[in-house]
C-alpha cells in the first residue's frame, strides 16, 4: 500500500528530485512516516548540516579515522556492534573523548526480523547496551538496525524505552561491487548530498585507505558548499544517553 503523497515529500524534502536511488525505499520510509519523531532518515529541519555516521565499528581502522576527523575538526556518530566493543574497547575512550557520539548496532549485526523480539532486546540491544555502560558510561539513545530492517513492533518497544531508530538518507555505497575506490564512493556521496543528510559510511569492513580518502574529500567538498558537521544526536535533538537526566 503507497502512502499518502504528502508523506512522501515530508520525508524526502530538501532531497533534489532525481536523486533518491541511493536511499532503500519501501520499509524504510515507510516506518520514518509513520513513526514521526521516533525513526529518522534525515534531520526534521531545513538546516545545511549533515551528519557522517560509521557503521561496524570499532575496528583496526577507527584509529586512523579518528585521527583523520580530529585533523578535520568534525564530530561524528558511530554506531558500534557490541561484539567490536569487546574487541576494540581501547579506542572507545578516546572517540568519547574527542567529542563524538554513538548509537547501538546490535552486537554481532543479526538481522532483527529474522530472529524474535524477546532475543533482539536481550541478546543484541540490551547486551550491547551494558558493554556501552561497562565500556564508556553510557546507554545509547539511538539504534541503527542492520540492514536497516526493523518490525514495526520492535520500533514501538524501543520508543516505550526511550530510543529512536536512526536509518540514513545517503548510503556512500562502501559495500558495493566495484564502487570501493575513493573516487566513486565520494562522488556518490556528493552527487546525493542534501540538507540535513544523515550518511552512511562503514568503518572497517573493507579497504580502508579508500574510504579515509573519501572522507577528507567529502568533508572538503561539504565545507566547500556550506555544509556543517553536526553529530546525529545534535542533528535530531536526542541526548546522548538514556543515562543522563
Ligand atoms: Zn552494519
Amino acid at each position: 500500500m503507497r502512502l499518502p503523497v504528502r508523506e512522501y515529500k515530508s520525508i524526502q524534502k530538501m532531497r533534489p528530485e532525481g536523486k533518491f536511488a541511493c536511499i532503500p525505499a519501501t520499509s524504510i520510509e515507510r516506518q520514518t512516516a509513520r513513526y514521526r519523531g521516533v525513526c529518522y532518515i534525515e534531520g526534521p529541519c531545513f538546516g545545511k548540516r549533515l551528519s557522517l555516521t560509521f557503521d561496524d565499528g570499532p575496528s583496526g581502522f577507527t584509529e586512523i579515522l579518528l585521527d583523520l576527523l580530529g585533523e578535520l575538526g568534525i564530530k561524528a556518530t558511530f554506531f558500534w556492534l557490541g561484539r567490536n566493543i569487546e574487541e576494540f574497547g581501547a579506542l572507545a575512550g578516546r572517540a568519547l573523548a574527542e567529542g563524538h557520539t554513538f548509537g547501538n548496532h546490535s552486537f554481532d549485526h543479526a538481522d532483527f526480523t529474522k530472529i524474535s523480539i524477546n532475543e533482539v532486546l536481550c541478546e543484541q540491544i540490551r547486551r550491547t547496551q551494558l558493554i556501552y555502560r561497562e565500556t564508556l558510561g553510557i546507554e545509547p539513545t539511538v539504534v541503527r538496525p542492520p540492514f536497516g530492517k526493523i518490525t514495526d513492533e520492535l520500533v514501538e518497544t524501543l520508543k516505550g524505552m526511550g530510543m529512536k531508530i536512526v536509518f540514513w538518507s545517503v548510503d556512500a555505497g562502501d559495500l558495493i561491487a566495484g564502487n570501493k575506490s575513493a573516487d566513486r564512493i565520494a562522488n556518490r556521496v556528493m552527487n546525493n548530498i542534501h540538507e540535513e543528510a544523515i550518511v552512511l559510511i562503514h568503518d572497517g569492513v573493507y579497504d580502508s585507505r579508500d574510504t579515509i580518502k573519501a572522507v577528507r574529500s567529502i568533508i572538503t567538498n561539504c565545507r566547500d558548499r556550506g555544509y556543517q558537521f553536526v553529530t546525529v544526536h545534535d542533528l535530531i535533538g536526542a541526548k546522548e544517553s538514556l543515562l543522563q537526566g
